[in-house]
């Protein structure tokens, strides 16, 4: 009721896609495919996740090597610092900038069995913000890091999380990308809070289109995501109807994003589970266009 349907959009955001590194190549091909169908939306940037503890080092480089070398959109390889020493994590940054990546998304990464309490390494990092500092130092990359609106579940108060933001951005972070969540509220809220904290860096929100609703529900209670009792509503009764599913997924997530549209945000993360449609979809209505279409037009 108090912002226009989709007619204030101004074509105007800048978005970002996740990834994660297929791990055979059928899983290749269809991943593959989601970023040539994304390509021409112009993304800030692509990223792709690595496994904590180094599990997908050779894939995340192998993906993150092509997306530089064979699109236009830039690269951003995800490293993780738990269970490694530091010099390992390094040289993994280093074989990135090799590659042609100058974006890194630098995190800790969670302890491999779950629940386990974080142990840094014996030569490792104790946390993010100690190897943004040694990244900054290795190349001048641009460097995101990893923020929670409805706080990280290790941490005591959302205060003390937002310290380790504000620390993570003065070492050397240009933005945050936001821990996906399912209420514009929430996000607004943290970005009060951050902002009363005196962090004036970029917070970009992530937005998880759902189409499996069984599976968010796992990642969100592992993450400290809360789901609205009205969408676990929406999606009952609906296992045996896909395509239904998927229009309420993105029914969701484009209302979602027109709410922080409205409230004035104009970067958004999207983790497109390595899927084109919902992201391209919700692209489209945030007034995003090909952008060779619209050099053509221009033209
Ligand atoms: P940190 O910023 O180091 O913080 C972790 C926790 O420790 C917080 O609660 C913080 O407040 C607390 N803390 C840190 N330092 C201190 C201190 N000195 N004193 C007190 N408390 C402290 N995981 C992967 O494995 N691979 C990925 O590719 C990946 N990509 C992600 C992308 C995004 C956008 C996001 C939001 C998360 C991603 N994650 C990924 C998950 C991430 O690794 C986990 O959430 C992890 O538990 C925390 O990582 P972090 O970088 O936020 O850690």
């Amino acid at each position: 009721l108090d912002a226009p349907l989709f007619a204030d959009v101004g074509g105007d955001a800048a978005v970002s896609f996740e990834f994660f590194p297929p791990k055979n190549e059928a899983a290749e091909a269809s991943m593959w495919e989601a970023v040539k169908t994304l390509e021409p939306l112009g993304p800030r940037f692509a990223s792709v996740t690595y496994g904590a503890g180094g599990t997908t080092r050779d894939r995340t480089h192998g993906t993150v090597a092509r997306i530089a070398a064979e699109t236009g959109i830039p690269a951003a390889a995800h490293l993780t610092c738990v269970e490694a020493a530091r010099d390992d994590v390094l040289a993994v940054a280093d074989g990135f900038w090799q590659a042609g990546v100058r974006r890194i998304v630098a995190l800790r990464g969670d302890p491999p069995v779950l629940g386990q309490q974080f142990q840094p390494h014996p030569q490792g990092f104790r946390g993010a913000a100690e190897l943004v500092e040694a990244l900054a130092k290795l190349h001048p990359f641009d460097i995101s890091v990893a923020a929670y609106p409805e706080q990280h579940p290790e941490s005591p108060d959302l205060a003390a999380d937002l310290d380790n933001l504000k620390r993570k951005l003065d070492a050397g972070a240009t933005r945050a990308l936001c821990q996906f969540f399912f209420s514009p509220e929430v996000f607004f809220r943290f970005r009060d809070a951050a902002a009363a904290a005196g962090i004036t860096a970029e917070i970009v929100p992530g937005i998880l289109p759902v189409s499996n609703f069984a599976q968010t529900r796992k990642f969100a209670t592992a993450c400290g995501t809360g789901i609205p009792p009205w969408m676990a509503r929406l999606f009952d009764g609906l296992d045996d109807h896909p395509a239904a599913r998927q229009l309420i997924a993105a029914t969701i997530a484009a209302e979602l994003c027109r709410k922080l549209y409205a409230g004035g945000v104009r970067a958004f993360h999207f983790y497109t589970l390595n899927r084109a449609e919902l992201s391209y979809a919700i692209c489209h209505l945030l007034g995003l266009r090909p952008k060779a279409a619209a050099q053509a037009a221009a033209a």
